[in-house]
């Protein structure tokens, strides 16, 4: 069988803690489509051009994981691309209560669909995009908190 998760996300910018998710979910899929949600509301910090780049630049040498784009509900992009799965990540209870609804949400919408979360290392619980972003914005260094190769 064909295991395809969609690890869905705003990715602006990705952080040690998104490459992380993706790096330990490798052993459980047989692909994993990195997929950027495109709001048409907002369009992001970072263009979704450079988000996208970067992500591929990561992710070069892992065969495994796709870099893609989309709009509208998640759950029609997993129909599109076959995927049974999604996969998020936890930090805190905050990040719980959230993904909680989302999660039963889109199985009423796709039974069959499995949410699949993975807790965060400790190391990256306090990082989030919000934060790169807010550190960017004010001119400091964020290298230490993005994947190696890349600097936003
Ligand atoms: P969204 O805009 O959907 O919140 P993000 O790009 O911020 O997307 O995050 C995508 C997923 O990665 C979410 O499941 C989020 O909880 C998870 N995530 C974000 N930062 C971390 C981190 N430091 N450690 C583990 N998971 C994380």
């Amino acid at each position: 069988m064909n295991k395809v998760a969609v690890f869905p996300g705003s990715f602006d910018p990705i952080t040690r803690g998104h490459e992380s998710v993706i790096l330990r979910a490798l052993p459980l899929f047989d692909s994993i489509v990195v997929a950027i949600g495109e709001n048409s509301e907002k369009s992001g910090y970072f263009p979704l051009e450079k988000r996208m780049e970067w992500l591929r630049r990561i992710f070069s040498s892992e065969p495994k994981v796709k870099v893609a784009s989309y709009s509208g509900l998640t759950i029609d992009y997993c129909q599109q691309t076959g995927a049974k799965y999604i996969l998020r990540g936890l930090r805190t209870a905050a990040d719980f209560d959230f993904e909680r609804g989302i999660g039963i949400m889109n199985r009423a919408m796709m039974p069959g669909l499995e949410t699949i979360f993975l807790l965060s290392a400790p190391e990256y619980s306090a990082l989030s995009s919000s934060i790169v972003r807010e550190i960017h914005r004010n001119g400091g260094d964020v290298r230490q908190f993005v994947p190696e190769g890349i600097n936003p």
